[in-house]
């Protein structure tokens, strides 16, 4: 059996498998290129159009048109609604996106690929992994492993140097952000501490150019394009365009052709620049935080890699010049790391004697709402820290507040914050206490992630040391079983091009 590695990433995807030599390499697609365009086209009712084609089509046929649904994994909300009324989810279309990169990955290689090691953005909490694997049985493959992005890329380089110590990973992509520090230590990849934004990427550096541009459009007396979508399609594109252009030029026209009328704008790179300055800021923050929480000074980094399309901006390499006073490693490739990586860690899989091994961390934490004695509020406390390596099990015990207490309201958490507005409950039930405890009667509360990343909960009457009751997470939002079946019959109607 061989395992190849799928980087799913919001706006571009790639596969890779390592060679007979030991090297990983990007598999081509069918349409010659080593990145294949997340972007799925509802053509008609047989069939989708995945890739560059499209893409083209994203600005003429904006309703056919499925892009960025990485971001929405994990969530319920139908992404796309076909033209016979089904209602497809964001694991559907990325199902058919990984059928398309599946079916081409076997082209290239000559033989079926029906093996796969998916990446995921560390932050990806476990519904959104869930989502994946979801995604990943839907387009009828074994994904045999969830590997978080900036390890991969981690993977890819230390593998092809052999550089041992501290690596910093930066990866600003279509729609995602992530920092990610670990330490590598002889084919060992051991995740100190990452942290993302899911809703920080290229798209929204376009988007601010868009709105900038479509203000303009406005006050030379034009009407308002974001309110057409093949109109705010065309400007994308161009805004898109313009970007790249600015990562190389100083300067970058855009036209735009409304209602025969021509407006015609010079961004400069300076501009631009000004513009995005709040998200590069938010980046920064980011990178700080997790610095601390790694308890690491920049001294202490060895190798910065940067990965993403994005991090091409000048603007990027400067900020990480400023703060890390290192030169980012010049062998990683910004668009193929991840793929690359994760080839190698799919094909080590099958080794008899690993030579690549990887210890992950928890991105969320998970805690449970109880009263706090002190101040009588209600409050989070978190049992399982963020960035606590997997597999792992924590417990905490409370205590119940009132005489003869017969019930107990239990919940799962997800998130740091100490107020439970701030944090997402997982899980809400009302557990029976058996009589005649205590007053102040001692509730263990015992959480764990298994080596797969998918938590348990159990709760225990610590008086008599019984378990209350364990925990399945449930996740409205994940696929059930009949969801499940639905999903991979319509998908089997559907070709896929
Ligand atoms: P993802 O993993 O999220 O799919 P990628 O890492 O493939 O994303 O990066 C895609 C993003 O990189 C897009 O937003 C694209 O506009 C951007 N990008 C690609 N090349 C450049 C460039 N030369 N300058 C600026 N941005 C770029
Ligand atoms: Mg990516």
């Amino acid at each position: 059996m061989e395992v190849i590695g799928i980087d799913l990433g919001t706006t571009y995807s790639a596969a890779a498998a390592v060679d007979g030599d030991g090297q990983p390499r990007i598999l081509v697609n069918r349409d010659g290129e080593r990145l294949t365009p997340s972007v799925v086209l509802f053509e008609n009712p047989d069939g989708v159009l995945v890739g560059t084609m499209a893409r083209r089509s994203a600005a003429s046929r904006p309703g056919d048109c499925v892009q960025f649904v990485k971001r929405r994994m994990g969530g319920a909300a139908p992404v796309h609604v076909g033209a016979d009324g089904r209602e497809y989810r964001a694991e559907e279309v990325s199902a058919l996106l990984l059928r398309r990169l599946a079916e081409d990955a076997g082209a290239a290689l000559g033989r079926p690929v029906t093996d796969v090691v998916i990446t995921v953005p560390a932050y990806f909490d476990d519904a959104r992994r869930t989502a994946t694997l979801d995604a990943g049985r839907l387009a009828g493959l074994t994904v045999h492993r969830l590997v978080n992005e900036p390890t991969a890329a981690a993977v890819d380089h230390g593998t092809g140097s052999g550089a041992d110590g501290v690596y910093f990973v930066y990866d600003l992509g279509g729609g995602t952000f992530d920092a990610t520090v670990l330490r590598v230590t002889d084919g060992d990849y051991e995740v100190i501490a990452t942290d993302g934004d899911r809703d920080l990427g290229g798209i929204d550096f376009d988007n601010l150019l868009i709105g900038y541009l479509a203000t303009r459009i406005i006050e030379q007396g034009g009407p308002d394009v974001t309110g057409d979508p093949a109109l705010a399609a065309e400007l994308r594109e161009r805004c898109e365009a313009a970007r790249l252009r600015l990562s190389t030029d100083d300067l970058a026209p855009v036209r735009l052709t409304v209602r025969g009328r021509t407006y015609a704008f010079q961004v400069t790179r300076t501009e631009f620049e000004d513009l995005s300055a709040g998200l590069l800021y938010r980046t920064e923050l980011l990178i700080e935080s997790v610095m601390d929480e790694a308890q690491l000074s920049w001294r202490d980094v060895d190798h910065v890699l940067l990965v993403g399309g994005c991090t091409r901006m000048p603007m990027v390499r400067e900020l990480l010049a400023r703060l890390t006073h290192r030169t980012p490693e010049p062998g990683v490739h910004p668009d193929e790391a991840v793929a690359l990586g994760a080839a190698v860690i799919a094909a080590s899989l099958t080794e008899p004697h690993p030579t690549v091994t990887v210890t992950d961390v928890t991105s969320q934490a998970l805690g449970t709402i109880a009263l706090d004695g002190d101040t009588g509020r209600l409050t989070n406390y978190v049992i399982i820290p963020r960035n606590s390596p997997v597999p792992c099990r924590y417990e905490e015990t409370f205590v119940t507040v009132q005489p003869r207490q017969s019930r107990l309201h239990a919940s799962v958490t997800e998130g740091d914050d100490a107020d439970p507005d701030h944090v997402a409950v997982l899980h809400r039930s009302v557990l029976d206490l058996p009589p005649g405890l205590p007053d102040e009667a001692p509730i263990r509360v015992v959480m764990s992630y298994d080596a797969d990343g998918v938590a348990h909960v159990e709760t225990f009457d610590a008086t008599h040391d019984r378990s209350l009751g364990t925990v399945a997470l449930d996740r409205p939002a994940n696929l059930d079983g009949d969801r499940f079946a639905a999903g991979r019959a319509a998908l089997a109607h559907l070709g896929v091009r």
